[in-house]
């Protein structure tokens, strides 16, 4: 069965292109009942960020896209799984490469090779190095070697012509022009301080670790030359390769924090469910879902921009956190799945061969649909009322009680809040007052309630806790609380105008939201008498 393997570089926190590469790589083990591992391509000393594997996994674990098989922390049939810790298997490699012919030490140094390739550049060969320590004798090479010489591993890409590349037809590209490109220059294998190229331990990696499918960004399209020229020298046969169209932003520059947050731990941090965002940065590019794109030759580089077509952005894009949706604009190519759906219908031969993008709006639209989702089992709701719970926590400090974050509790909340809860965090941010008690304090609140004297707001919120005190528990209504109010209302016109205002201001000391007797609803009636008796003299 297949086995895949998601190779991160440790150099800073996963990006949402990352986790889309790792999802598309769970995607398709489970839709082939194989599985995946964790690599940490961490061979690359310079680029190397102290805590991004930490930062990786905890992304990875938050999106629920656990290795169920190998990797850091994991073990498995060939741990280690950091490239750092398997230098000797690649040197290995490299003098299984030297006593063919396929690879040569180069004793150059920075400086020559930095003259050379100024050269080089003028004859626009394309070339960056010309192969001179290719023509040392043996006796020479070994004469350096010994006089401990800094010396590089070059493979002899040049030899490869005699060893035909396989180049299988990518899994989303179909027929590669690279697979079969020259490779201009004899790329390095092992670097001076003994740590192997990308390419050296990334193909001695997936051959070792048993990798049948290479998902991986297009961006590794370019190097595939390499890296097949290296299975032949090798005599090994290379696995299948899919290269994942990248994501752009709309307008079709490389992804960037100027549209929005790039990186998963933000989107962590800022309230977005975890069944959302996979749901999101599924879709781009899947072509089941969306209008049949023009015809492109099949190893067509050339890149336009697809906004998802047929899908106009609910919200500017430029806005990262919209805070409205209309559903009745959800976008037709939108389509709410959870993880055990998007394994159902990923496919990846329907893959668009275009880079695509992220529309914020999506993520709005999403977010709400898997939030009411989530409201409607058991589990969810425990789940959301458990991380209302640490927003809360975060956020207001100051009181929040167990008996505000019952499942029962939270779902009525919701449906209160209704079409304005886009995300988990407007939950807390729209109606605080639903978990903490009121801040009358706050300038707002005070002006809420400026035109009324003292002695009217006694009057109005008096009367009001009386009968409200004297209702039955179960007739704890909205029909039967609007009534009660408006004939309050009606025996006190010179109040009238005031009546709404106080009751409000007494219940959420916040001018907008919800109709009051719905408020009063979902808070209950304890919790209502109390509010308005702390107000009272
Ligand atoms: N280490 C590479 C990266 O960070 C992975 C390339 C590959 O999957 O072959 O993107």
């Amino acid at each position: 069965s297949s086995l895949l393997r998601f190779a991160p570089s440790p150099t800073g926190a996963l990006h949402l292109g990352g986790l889309r590469m790792a999802l598309y790589n769970h995607l398709y083990a489970k839709k082939t009942g194989g599985k995946w591992i964790l690599r940490i391509e961490d061979t690359d000393s310079t680029r190397y960020v102290p805590g991004a594997v930490e930062g990786i996994r905890q992304s990875l674990e938050w999106a629920g896209l656990e290795y169920d098989y190998a990797g850091p922390g994991k073990g498995g049939p060939h741990a280690p799984y950091f490239q750092s810790e398997r230098l000797d298997l690649y040197r290995s490699y490299t003098t299984k490469l030297l006593s063919t012919g396929h690879a040569y030490r180069c004793f150059c140094s920075v400086d020559t090779l930095t003259a050379l390739r100024e050269k080089l550049a003028r004859t626009g060969s394309g070339q960056s190095y010309d192969r001179r320590c290719l023509h040392l004798t043996e006796e020479e090479v070994a004469r350096r070697v010994r006089a401990g010489e800094a010396n590089v591993i070059r493979l002899n890409a040049r030899n490869g012509a005699r060893i035909p590349r396989i180049a299988t037809p990518d899994l989303v590209f179909g027929h590669l022009r690279d697979a079969h490109g020259s490779v201009a220059t004899d790329p390095i294998l092992l670097k001076t301080d003994g740590y192997p190229t990308y390419h050296l331990a990334n193909v001695v990696d997936d051959h070792t670790m048993g990798i049948t499918h290479v998902l991986r960004g297009e961006e590794w399209i370019t190097s595939l030359a390499i890296h097949l020229d290296i299975y032949s020298a090798l005599g090994l046969e290379p696995p299948l390769f899919a290269h994942i169209p990248i994501l752009r932003n709309a307008d079709g520059t490389k992804m960037s924090k100027r549209n929005g947050d790039v990186k998963v731990e933000d989107y962590i941090r800022n309230g977005w469910e975890r069944s959302a965002l996979l749901n999101w940065i599924a879709l781009p590019g899947w072509g089941s879902l969306h209008e049949p794109e023009p015809q492109t030759s099949p190893d067509d580089s050339t890149r336009t921009t697809l906004t998802d077509a047929g899908s106009p952005p609910l919200l500017s894009k430029h806005d990262p956190r919209p805070r409205t949706v209309n559903v009745k604009d959800a976008p037709e190519s939108t389509k709410v799945m959870d993880m055990d759906q998007l394994i159902a219908e990923f496919d990846i031969s329907v893959l668009t061969h275009r880079a695509s993008s992220l529309d914020p709006g999506k993520l709005a639209y999403l977010n709400r649909e898997h939030l009411l989702r989530a409201a409607t089992t058991p589990t969810g709701l425990a789940d959301l009322a458990g991380r209302i719970r640490l927003w809360m926590d975060a956020d207001a400090p100051l009181g929040s009680s167990p008996e505000y974050s019952t499942p029962e509790y939270i779902q009525s909340v919701i449906r209160l809040l209704d079409s304005r809860v886009v995300n988990i965090r407007d939950i807390v941010s729209l109606a605080p007052y639903l978990f903490v008690e009121p801040d009358y304090t706050s300038k707002l609140a005070q002006d809420m309630i400026k035109r009324a004297t003292p002695e009217q707001r006694n009057q109005i919120l008096r009367a009001v806790h009386n009968v409200l005190a004297g209702t039955p528990d179960d007739a704890w209504n909205v029909p039967i609380l609007h009534d009660i109010l408006n004939q309050e209302k009606k025996q006190r016109p010179p109040l009238q105008g005031l009546f709404l205002p106080v009751v409000r201001h007494s219940l959420t000391a916040m001018k907008d939201g919800p109709p009051v007797v719905e408020v009063m609803v979902v808070l209950g009636k304890r919790r209502t008498l109390a509010r308005m008796n702390s107000l009272l003299p």
